[in-house]
């Protein structure tokens, strides 16, 4: 399938082109023709699909169609809607990429910073409107905002939006939207009450589910360490010097405990960055601007900060604390492996984990393999239960595999930095 059969407009096709996408991940290619037609969409997908093109791409053809019929004065016609500042820069910037030679206009407003800047940018006009909900609301109540003559409406990772609190926020704003509109609703996950808040926002929607069988869990090649709490950092030392990753992106559950492993790292003298939601805007933004042009090779962050993070080629994920909700997993597993990039993700389990484990293995209906030799394995008192956590057999690590897969191999070394490159 190539985007031109999809029936995407020539100024849309050559922006693709400059972006090198040849052809439509699965999620573009069911959603691009629903969405061209005008329907409403509930899309079942998680970040590294490619949704937001999915989405972008027949907002732009629309807004960008319906100028050329009729050169109406510009307005607010789109909104999305998503949770985090990091993930709303991102959208931006694909509505710029892809957009670039259609006209339309975009910007992104969120909290956080001084709204100066988003409210000049309102005033000169734009098309499409990207927002975090809090600032969304605060704009709107102020009077630079009016919803009313949106045509296009996106509710994008619902369910992380409902796990920060925001559902009474996403009331109040639905509440203002005009009831002739198209609506588009993303959510990795869709538990009940979800699928009860799409049924508020949607009409009669066209469905369309990439499960993470089908795209993260089949595509990253994970394991599991059984280590103790306290040895965790000697562990993760231990991993990042037998091999050296070009980035490794570190999951903490707490913003303490990322700034905990920070120094610790540097203690061992490996360079590392944290990213969370204590530090500033321009912290955060400068730690991704140096971890996405290898400054830095090891970003350690919360799950909310790491939402927007889209670093491609991103070499390895550590979970080294599991999280307590199993798709918060399947996220950050996402992180590697994205679009049609193949990655690892390595788990850190202490005692008091494992029942974390056993949710996640339930999620993907899959085993992760145990990694049973490593250096710090006997520290670890308890033992792993017989049904599910057991290892079938004992693996080493799992880039020191023999996988005689050619291209698998090729990518590995590719993201991999020769040890002589740079010392740490
Ligand atoms: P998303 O799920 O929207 O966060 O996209 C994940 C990544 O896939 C981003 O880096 C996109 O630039 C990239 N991407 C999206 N669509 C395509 C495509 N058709 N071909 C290649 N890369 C893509």
């Amino acid at each position: 399938m190539t985007f031109k059969i999809l029936g995407i407009i020539e100024p849309i096709l050559k922006a693709l082109k400059a972006e090198d996408y040849t052809h439509p991940t699965p999620i573009q290619g069911k959603s691009i023709p629903i969405l061209l037609r005008g329907k409403d969409l509930l899309g079942c997908a998680q970040t590294g699909t490619g949704k937001t093109a999915a989405f972008a791409i027949p907002i732009l053809q629309h807004l960008y169609l319906a100028w050329q019929k009729n050169k109406r004065p510009r307005k607010i016609r789109a909104l999305i809607i998503t949770p985090t500042r990091e993930l709303a820069l991102q959208i931006s910037d694909s509505f710029t990429t892809y957009g670039k030679f259609t006209g339309v206009k975009n910007t992104v407003i969120f909290g956080g910073v001084k709204q100066g800047t988003q409210t000049e940018a309102l005033r000169r006009g734009i098309d499409v409107l990207v927002a975090t909900p809090g600032r969304l609301l605060d704009l709107m109540q102020q009077g630079y905002i009016s919803l009313k003559d949106i045509e296009y409406f996106v509710l994008d990772e619902a369910d992380r939006m409902l796990d920060m609190g925001f559902i009474h926020d996403i009331r109040k704003i639905i509440a203002k939207l005009p009831a002739q509109r198209q609506s588009l609703f993303f959510s990795a996950t869709m538990p009940k009450d979800i699928v009860e808040l799409s049924r508020k926002i949607l009409g009669s929607p066209e469905k369309v589910i990439v499960k993470p069988e089908q795209t993260t869990a089949e595509k990253v090649e994970q394991s599991v360490y059984f280590v103790n709490k306290k040895s965790k950092i000697k562990l993760l030392v231990h991993l990042l010097r037998v091999e050296r990753f070009d980035s490794v992106l570190v999951f903490s559950r707490t913003k303490h405990g990322a700034n905990k492993i920070v120094r610790l790292l540097e203690k061992a003298n490996i360079d590392a960055d944290a990213i969370h939601g204590n530090k500033s805007q321009g912290a955060r933004q400068r730690a991704l601007n140096n971890f996405k042009s290898g400054r830095t090779n090891i970003l350690v962050a919360t799950d909310i900060a790491a939402r927007g993070i889209d670093v491609e080629e991103l070499a390895l994920v550590v979970n080294y604390d599991l999280p307590n909700i199993p798709e918060t997993y399947v996220h950050r597993i996402g992180r590697t492996g994205r679009a049609s990039a193949s990655g690892i993700a390595l788990s850190f389990c202490d005692g008091e984990e494992k029942a974390y484990l056993r949710d996640i293995q339930k999620l993907i209906d899959q085993e992760i393999s145990v990694v049973a030799e490593h250096p710090f394995a006997s520290d670890f008192v308890e033992e792993a239960p017989k049904s599910s956590a057991r290892p079938q057999r004992p693996q080493r690590h799992p880039w020191s595999k023999k996988s005689g897969g050619g291209s698998r191999n090729n990518s590995n070394k590719s993201r991999r930095r020769p040890h002589s490159q740079k010392q740490r």
